[in-house]
């Protein structure tokens, strides 16, 4: 939109005639009223100079030579933009069909010569005014449109005693409305109200108008079209220029930014990927639940349901296969949830059941108004049943197990971040029970996760301060009843917390990753014992060393058993390691490998814990051993359970077809020793014999008798 002419600056005048004497005339005259004159004598070269002199008024001659007044007329409203230029036809006077055809070209008015110049400069210096004022006028009308469009703002008024309605374009354009479309019905803007929202703005706009005062409010539009708009609508009453009272009213189409504001809403309570609850939401509504449930004296149950493995899923297929997934998994347990019929008590009204994702592959969800806490059980277990489903991605089938824990108010806990933690803990207990199951909360979680986390921190200080320490079990021959071996084995007297045992800790070390570092200790002290044994003149028998799965996979087992050889200075043959199948789960041919070489250096090795683990032929068979240690859970039911007997005895045999040694562990009757001697078992360790002692209690079993 073309600016309007400053109004302060020198008006021009363009005069056409072939009469130089007339020329000269305007020239003087219109000098002298201020006005800067430019004069041609042709209309063609009018035309030429036109849109460089960009003249304010035009005078023009109907009679020229060349092309008359009246074309030159016409051919200037074509080029100029500016319908509001005042052009001035002069007439020799009489010419009556001169003043029709130049008004229909276009002129603004006729003059007829002679002319009274002192009258012609005032009427010149008004045709100027004035046309700058409307041109101004029609800048700032046009300037208002704009800026009702850019603000998607337009009006309408009501005259209530003539029922006439004034309906602007903006509204049109804003909402796409047909042009006829306010003539069309009787109430053009209560007719495009929200049904849902007309009551309401009647009523307001209504009650504002008849107590003089204006209104706004906020409400929905429903357009002919089906399209929902969000629009502010104001309105008040006005007088006009006849007295005459009028509804006046604005409407702003606020869609955009309802929409904007929505979205944000939804961002902040929902989470993105799934379309459930987040966190934040979910803390809210289970903390109003819950206020409900301690007046209504009802339970609450809290599940957390975390995805086994997911992380593999992610690792092998793609963050965007993961998000697949779970999605999945997100609409199966909001499903279930929403349409599981022991979720809540059927009749009540109160709050619904809630899910959430809260974490990558967490999500919380909880049971208001449950009867029993067997219940949530029943829920855990239906969903723990779907979500194995298998799911498609990428043309590939995807099967998921869960992990859930479940807390119940008020048992557990009192308020949602009590019961949050609870479900918490147990769902944690799931996992380290393999997962794919539930748990619910109980006391003793708690006791042992509390334990847990003290025992972390103790141990890491009892290893770094060198607080643990090494007893010996002897092992002997069974048919000669002599000392011909020991095991040594871990002890940690905790200051504060007393005696910890290795099956509580050990497993502790190996999941915080200082089994190595233990292993490598207890390596280092086994052998430094028995070589300073073997210095002193005691009998030299060798030391067994339980070493972990973890430290194959975590250090170069092989180096770590040379090093301290070297170090200590002990023989190899004095030196055995104890190992259990699981081991070789890691990666096996690895395992086996570092074993063969072990085995090289003259280092026996023993197989623990027989027939807990896979107690595979194939494993006996592949792996580089020296002995087989039957499980004391055998030994234990050895002689009186036909079956244990049954199972020893096959052992015992298969091993030695292997060429491996049999030794028996946890012996601890004499009846045991007996049966195992009957079977041809080579070695035993038990109670029976002795405990594990401390290394000088251990002295009495190697000490050399003095020959006689
Ligand atoms: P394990 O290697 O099977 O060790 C034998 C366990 O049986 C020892 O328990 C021993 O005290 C116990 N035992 C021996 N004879 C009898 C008996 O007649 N009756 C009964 N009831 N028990 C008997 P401990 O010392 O508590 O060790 C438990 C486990 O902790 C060991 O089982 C071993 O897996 C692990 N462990 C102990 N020391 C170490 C170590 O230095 N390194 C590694 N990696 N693990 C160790
Ligand atoms: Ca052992
Ligand atoms: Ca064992």
């Amino acid at each position: 939109m073309a600016s309007p002419h400053d109004t302060n600056q020198i008006p021009r005048i363009l005069v056409v005639d072939d009469d130089a004497t007339f020329l000269l005339l305007t020239r003087k005259t219109m000098e002298r009223a201020g006005f800067l004159v430019t004069t041609c004598s042709t209309g063609e070269e009018a035309l030429e100079v036109f849109a460089e002199v960009q003249p304010d008024l035009i005078l023009l001659d109907v009679n020229l030579p060349g092309i008359g007044g009246v074309e030159v007329c016409t051919e200037l409203r074509k080029i100029s933009d500016e319908m509001l230029l005042p052009i001035l036809l002069v007439t020799a006077g009489g010419d009556e069909s001169a003043v029709v055809r130049g008004y229909t070209a276009g002129a603004t008015d006729f003059i007829a010569k002679p002319i009274n110049w002192t009258h012609f400069a005032h009427r010149a210096d008004h045709l100027v005014q004035t046309s700058r004022g409307l041109s101004e006028l029609r800048f700032n009308r046009a300037s208002l449109t704009t800026v009702q469009r850019i603000a998607k703002l337009g009006g309408y008024t009501f005259n209530p005693e003539t029922n006439e309605t004034r309906w602007s374009d903006e509204l049109n354009s804003i909402f796409g409305l047909d042009s006829s479309y306010a003539k069309s019905v009787a109430e053009p803007f209560a007719n495009l109200i929200h049904p849902d929202d007309r009551e309401r703005v009647l009523a307001a706009s209504e009650e504002a108008l008849n107590a003089n005062k204006s209104f706004t409010v906020d409400h929905r539009l429903l357009l002919p079209n089906g399209d929902v708009r969000h629009v502010r609508y104001c309105g008040e009453m006005l007088e006009n220029r006849l007295g005459h009272q009028l509804v006046t009213c604005i409407v702003q189409d606020n869609t955009h930014h309802t929409r904007a504001l929505e979205q944000i809403r939804y961002l902040a309570n929902f989470d993105e990927l799934t379309g459930l609850t987040n966190r934040r939401q979910f803390n809210s509504r289970l903390s109003e639940t819950l206020n409900q449930a301690k007046l209504t004296k009802n339970l609450v149950a809290v599940l957390i349901l975390d995805v086994d493995r997911f992380k593999v899923i992610n690792d092998t297929l793609g963050r965007t296969a993961g998000d697949q997934i779970l999605q999945v998994v997100a609409d199966r347990i909001n499903s279930l949830v929403r349409s599981s019929d022991c979720v809540g008590q059927p009749g009540i009204a109160g709050p619904t059941a809630e899910v959430a994702r809260v974490g990558g592959d967490e999500f919380t969800l909880f049971l208001p108004r449950i009867v029993h806490p067997t219940d949530a059980g029943r829920v855990a277990q239906r969903i723990l049943e779907a979500i194995p489903e298998p799911i498609e991605v990428d043309g590939q089938h995807v099967t998921l197990m869960a992990s859930i824990g479940i807390s119940i108010y008020p048992l557990d806990g009192q308020d949602s971040e009590d019961l949050l933690r609870q479900a918490g803990r147990a769902m944690s207990f799931t996992k380290t029970q393999g997962g794919n199951g539930f748990q619910y909360y109980t006391e003793s979680l708690n006791q042992t996760s509390l334990r847990r986390l003290v025992l972390e921190s103790k141990l890491r200080e009892a290893v770094d301060h060198g607080r643990l320490h090494l007893v010996y079990q002897p092992k002997c021959d069974l048919r000669t009843g002599e000392v011909i071996g020991m095991e040594a084995l871990l002890r940690w007297q905790e200051p504060t917390l007393g005696f910890i045992g290795p099956d509580e800790f050990i497993p502790l070390a190996e999941e915080i990753g200082c089994i190595s570092k233990i292993g490598r200790w207890v390596l280092l002290e086994a052998t430094r014992q028995n070589k300073e044994w073997q210095d002193r003149g005691l009998r030299p028998i060798p030391v067994a060393v339980n070493v972990s799965s973890r430290q194959f996979s975590d250090t170069d087992v092989l180096e770590v058993v040379k090093g301290v050889l070297e170090e200590t200075g002990l023989a190899p043959e004095y030196l055995e390691i104890e190992i259990t199948e699981s081991a070789m789960l890691e990666d096996e041919d690895a395992t086996t490998r570092a074993l063969q070489m072990i085995r090289e250096l003259g280092i026996r090795i023993s197989l623990d814990d027989f027939g807990t683990g896979f107690s595979s032929l194939s494993y006996l068979r592949r792996l580089p051993l020296d002995t087989l240690k039957i499980d004391r859970a055998f030994v234990m039911d050895l002689p009186d359970d036909p079956d244990a007997n049954c199972i020893v005895e096959a052992i015992i045999a298969m091993a030695h077809v292997l060429k491996l040694q049999v030794i028996a562990e946890g012996v601890e009757t004499v009846e045991q020793r007996d049966f195992l001697r009957s079977i041809n078992c080579d070695e035993m360790q038990g109670y029976l014999f002795s405990k594990p002692v401390s290394p000088e209690e251990f002295e009495a079993f190697i000490q050399v008798e003095p020959s006689s």
